[in-house]
């Protein structure tokens, strides 16, 4: 019934589909028309049964005025597969087009997981798709913990133990590897990037204009930048590297990028070593974020220098950048509110007060949720571009 359907009401139909509960009027604005042009599409397509039309609960209203009856697609809810690949943890989730998720399994992952390895994680979490009550996912969207240009794949320029340390054979794109053997399109994506698209959508950076977020790890820092709700990426994939901003000119050290001075060597790893003396030399960062929980003062102490530290090259992002908000993530709540309370003192002492003017320092909204809601973002964007291409 539906193939009958024009050009314009078919790419209507996958825009409710991606954008449950979609308005009327967002849906003109996201197609580029008038209210006017998409009534009558919404009419065919309600006609058709392919679209049902209802009013927000009363919970769901917010603002003033008449509220707007959001569009909603017939059938079972379209998901997405994301794989978020962090440093020793693999996220796995199917979520669907309202960030909710249906199912989810964290586990660990030591090491360099291959490319059969990942494909196999790929193809449980799509086996499991199958059994929720859903369509079978769009897109899998695979996050990495490491500077990655989609379609080359990992900084090229990279020191070869820096390509080692995340997975070889990412040093090229996989996606279309993945795409083919999975039968399903594949997009790659810094985790980072995901981080912040999924802040500016639901978390605290939501309607923000300019966004930096940043995400600390036992491994290193990662940072997304967001305008006007969608990612800058730069020319290349590279933008918001804030792990390989220089913060040390004296520094002999060469980073696993191949520059000298990084902030990464400040930090991650590093940070770790200075509590080997009092703590144990197996510490990891759970273990420190942990102790920060309870309120242990060396390691709350060495969170909040490590604030100062990043805080430094932040300000200076902040002042070329002139973001609306700073989306703090290290790990848990509390270790947020460290870190913060580092990188807000280093802001405040670096940046002109007319850049302070109006900036939010904030911990994280949604935690280790922002990269799978960033994967919804991020999966939206492109399977839209290709429906509107058709
Ligand atoms: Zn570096």
């Amino acid at each position: 019934m539906v193939g009958r359907l024009t050009k314009s009401a078919r790419n209507a139909l996958a825009h409710i589909r991606l954008t449950p509960g979609v308005t009327r009027h967002e849906l003109a604005q996201r197609l580029g028309v008038s209210v006017t042009t998409v009534n009558p599409l919404v009419s065919r397509l309600i006609d058709e049964r392919a679209v049902s039309e209802v009013l927000p609960t009363k919970s769901e209203r917010s603002g003033v005025g008449r509220p707007r009856a959001g569009l909603i697609a017939s059938g079972p809810r379209e998901t997405i597969a994301a794989l978020i690949w962090g440093h020793g943890v693999l996220d796995c989730s199917i979520v669907d087009f309202d960030d909710t998720i249906l199912w989810r399994q964290r586990s660990e992952a030591a090491g360099v997981l291959t490319q059969e390895e990942l494909l196999d994680v790929a193809r449980a979490t799509l086996s499991v798709a199958a059994q929720v009550d859903a369509r079978p996912p769009a897109a899998l969207v695979i996050g990495l913990p490491a500077p990655f240009e989609s379609a080359v794949g990992l900084d090229d320029a990279s020191e070869p133990r820096h390509r080692s340390a995340q997975a070889p054979w990412f040093n090229r794109d996989a996606s279309g590897i993945f795409a083919e053997k999975l039968g399903l399109p594949v997009f790659v994506e810094n985790d980072a990037n995901l981080g912040a698209l999924g802040e500016s959508a639901s978390g605290a950076a939501a309607g923000e204009l300019a966004v930096i977020y940043v995400k600390l790890t036992g491994h290193g820092i990662g940072s997304g930048m967001t305008v006007n709700g969608q990612l800058f990426e730069g020319s290349h994939g590279f933008a918001g590297e804030i792990a390989h901003v220089r913060v040390d000119d004296n520094s002999q050290v060469i980073c696993a990028c191949g520059s000298r001075g990084c902030l990464e060597e400040k930090i991650g790893p590093n940070m770790l070593r200075q509590l080997h003396a009092n703590y144990g030399s197996d510490i990891t960062y759970d273990g420190l974020l942990a102790m920060v929980e309870s309120g242990t003062p060396g390691p709350t102490r060495l969170l909040q220098d490590a604030g100062r530290v990043a805080g430094r090259a932040l300000a200076d992002m902040c002042t070329f950048f002139n973001p609306g908000v700073l989306v703090i993530d290290a790990g848990t709540p509390a270790a947020s509110q460290v870190l913060l309370a580092g990188v807000r003192e280093q802001v405040q002492q670096s940046t002109p007060p007319f850049v302070q003017r109006g900036l939010r320092m904030v911990a994280t909204d949604l935690g280790a949720d922002a990269p799978v809601f960033g994967s919804v973002q991020y999966a939206r964007r492109v399977l839209l571009a290709t429906a509107q291409g058709r």
